[in-house]
């Protein structure tokens, strides 16, 4: 049942009108359990009743809210957590593959589910709300925090972010296991210049209404409660700041009224990083200005805003807008109205917290999301294949969660090893006892010669070697741009080695981004990439790997020939003369879409139900489908259009639906999608979205890779 408006309102309004200033100010507060001592949290909670509190788990989160129960006015507090694959800063929890993992499986169904499980055990802690979906673009993949992403594609980014919208928040925000969503980092932060995280995006906002708006509106349109402005400035302004991004197009375009959240230390960075206030007062009105809600952790806004309204240097109503929409969120998510939201006591035993079904689902997310990029007929193996497993990330526990698990995040500590729980691909082999050798063969970034020769011996001995290459947790994340996304040296050695010396090499990508696999392409007999697959990782590749089950996903996210190549993404702007480097092969080594199975499809018969439309017009595309290989399978279908010409350069291609259909051996099914011919339309030099008459590719099949694709043209009038 949603929450009465009336009854809301009349409640935010009265205990408005209840609040003293500083209480107001502090409302608009969140602070953080791990960057400050416990002492300064009560203190914060109870005697100036701050808002909201980010990153405490297990009993100091119930502890914290006795605290605000105990403050003047009892407002219970607000929790927030970055549970972005699973609730997996809680060390027991369900950790899922990584956002860029679950991505490859292009399925919606299962991102929901995800998050509906992530949700219920997040709730079960007591807390919130999650700093999650994350739908920053990641077309420049130096970028530190493409693993979090949902990969290139803006459709598939608002698709996923959709799902998990509807996943967290359930029916009702209110029920005990739904939670609050946060649509992250508002807005292009993925395209910050050269890669460099949290740096300048030196783009026009008609490229921020074209490429990166459209997955925010998706999700706001889902009812998304929450979003996180981003670090990153745009041609110049912070987006902390930035009036036009948000007063204009967040709360009066789209209509956002949830919650708008600063990302960390934003307001501290307006003055000590970005350089564009002087003063705390300055950076706090400024985000105040711009609507946001909450502050993450910037102290200084306290003393700050208390004294920009005593000089009258801020209107207090702007104050009193933001603390009303605070409140109203509280209501909204049934702080109010449910008690069993105001956690301040553990429940006897965990229902949810790693529970036996939320595992299965995360064996279903690890499977969907392992995507094989070649084979030439190594795989599946036989199931008396010696194998011998090596690599850096073969029994890497880290590399096989990937970014913010309880590993990472709130402060890294790589002691914390629930062992049993974990499965990396070797313990994935043990548990089918398959037989096989390990030897780790060199680390991330070095090797040595006995490292290497016990590598030949095994290799040697055995008829298949696997090896798991990838990056670690240095190399992924914030902090961590990278501007060489080569295999390092170690890594290629070792997988030289193996060629030299062994049977037939399959090489494993356990990364949490596209790294450059130029060599494994020449050389090695097959390419599976798993990306960070999570928990259960392991178990499922071992069943893929005998073929128990089969690889079906297909890459959300090109891969570059090297790192200079980039950007490879595939909805690329048509070009003149440079639309390659001389000294490189033209386009991606992977392109966006692509994935084998273990069988094998054909399209054909696209049709139209209409080659001439109007804007107003929904058309029916359909594609025959045909499962040409020996076993059944799920195919993932995908539709792109091209307009032939436009007042404005457009992408050579870009996706527009995509599906999933199961197909047994020999058979054939009509796929048919629905395209409203808005969905054609683009941002013109005004900025406005206009669909433009003309002609149209209509393209229907397996990947954005245009050979594999077939054609109809289309007329809009
Ligand atoms: C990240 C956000 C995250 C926040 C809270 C920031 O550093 O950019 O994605 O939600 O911290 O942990």
């Amino acid at each position: 049942m949603q929450p009465d408006k009336t009854e809301a309102q009349k409640w935010a309004k009265e205990l408005l009108s209840q609040m003293t200033l500083p209480e107001k100010v502090a409302q608009l507060m969140q602070i953080s359990c791990q960057h400050m001592s416990m002492e300064d949290v009560e203190m914060w909670v109870r005697d100036r009743a701050v808002g909201s509190v980010l990153h405490a788990v297990g009993e100091d989160a119930l502890k914290v809210q006795r605290w605000a129960l105990q403050s003047r006015l009892k407002i219970p507090v607000l929790y927030g957590i970055d549970a972005v694959h699973g609730h997996a800063l809680h060390n027991g929890a369900q950790v899922y593959p990584s956002p860029l993992a679950m991505a490859c499986s292009f399925d919606a169904e299962l991102l929901e589910k995800v998050a509906r499980a992530t949700a219920m055990e997040v709730a079960e802690d007591g807390i919130h709300w999650t700093f999650s979906p994350l739908l920053c673009l990641a077309r420049d993949t130096r970028w530190g925090r493409v693993g979090e992403t949902f990969g290139e594609d803006g459709y598939l980014a608002g698709e996923m972010g959709a799902a998990m919208v509807r996943g967290y928040q359930g029916k009702d925000l209110q029920d005990d296991g739904s939670i609050m969503a946060c649509a992250k980092h508002y807005i292009a932060y993925g395209e910050a210049n050269g890669g460099r995280d949290s740096y300048d995006a030196q783009i026009s906002m008609r490229k921020v209404r074209e490429t990166f708006l459209p997955p925010f509106k998706r999700v706001i349109e889902e009812g998304c409660a929450s979003v996180m402005t981003a670090y990153h400035a745009i041609d110049g302004t912070p987006c902390t700041a930035n009036h036009e991004i948000l007063n204009q197009i967040l709360r009066s375009e789209l209509g956002f009224d949830g919650l708008l959240v600063t990302d960390w230390d934003n307001v501290r960075s307006l003055v000590t990083k970005q350089l564009v206030c002087e003063t705390f007062e300055q950076a706090s009105k400024a985000t105040l200005e711009t609507t946001h809600d909450l502050i993450m952790y910037s102290t200084e806004f306290y003393d700050a805003t208390i004294a920009l309204v005593k000089e009258g240097a801020l209107a207090e109503s702007v104050l009193d807008d933001a603390v009303m929409r605070m409140l109203l969120i509280k209501y909204r998510i049934g702080l109010i109205t449910n008690p069993k939201k105001v956690r301040t006591e553990q429940s006897a035993a965990y229902q949810y917290i790693g529970c036996e079904a939320h595992r299965r689902l995360g064996e279903e997310a690890s499977e969907k999301s392992i995507v094989l990029l070649k084979n030439n007929g190594v795989l599946p193996l036989n199931a008396d294949e010696s194998i011998f497993l090596t690599g850096p990330n073969a029994d890497d526990e880290l590399a096989t969660l990937g970014d913010w698990s309880f590993f990472t995040h709130p402060c890294p500590d790589f002691s914390r090893k629930p062992k049993d729980t974990i499965y990396t691909l070797r313990r994935g082999l043990q548990a089918i006892s398959a037989n096989f050798t390990y030897r780790k063969g060199c680390d991330l970034e070095g090797c040595t010669p006995q490292q290497l020769e016990e590598a030949i011996l095994e290799a040697k001995k055995a008829s298949v070697s696997i090896c798991v290459v990838g990056d670690g947790f240095y190399q992924m994340g914030e902090h961590y741009d990278r501007s060489d996304l080569s295999l390092p040296e170690s890594q290629r050695k070792l997988l030289e080695t193996l060629k030299e010396n062994g049977n037939k090499l399959i090489v494993v990508l356990l990364a949490s981004k596209p790294l450059c696999l130029d060599w494994a392409k020449e050389h090695a007999d097959a390419i599976v990439c798993l990306f960070n697959p999570g928990q259960q990782g392991g178990l499922a590749f071992a069943d893929m790997l005998f073929g128990k089950t089969q690889p079906e996903g297909k890459l959300p996210i090109s891969f570059p020939r090297n790192a200079g190549q980039i950007p490879v993404y595939y909805n690329q702007l048509p070009g003149w003369h440079a639309i390659h480097y001389c000294d490189l092969p033209k386009g991606p080594l992977y392109t966006f879409g692509d994935g084998m199975s273990y069988t094998t499809y054909q399209y054909s018969r696209l049709t139209l139900s209409s080659d001439c439309a109007k804007e107003a017009d929904t058309i029916t595309v359909s594609v025959d489908v045909t499962n040409t290989g020996s076993r059944d399978g799920t195919e993932i279908v995908q539709l792109y259009i091209h307009d032939r010409v436009a007042s404005i350069l457009q992408p050579v291609l870009s996706l527009k639906d995509f599906a999933r259909v199961q197909l047994k051996k020999g058979e054939t099914k009509t796929i048919t999608f629905r395209l409203p011919i808005q969905k054609l339309a683009i941002v013109n030099a005004k900025e406005c979205t206009v669909v433009e008459k003309g002609m149209f590719d209509i393209y229907a099949g397996p990947s954005a890779d245009i050979t594999k694709l077939l054609c109809a043209p289309l007329k809009v009038e």
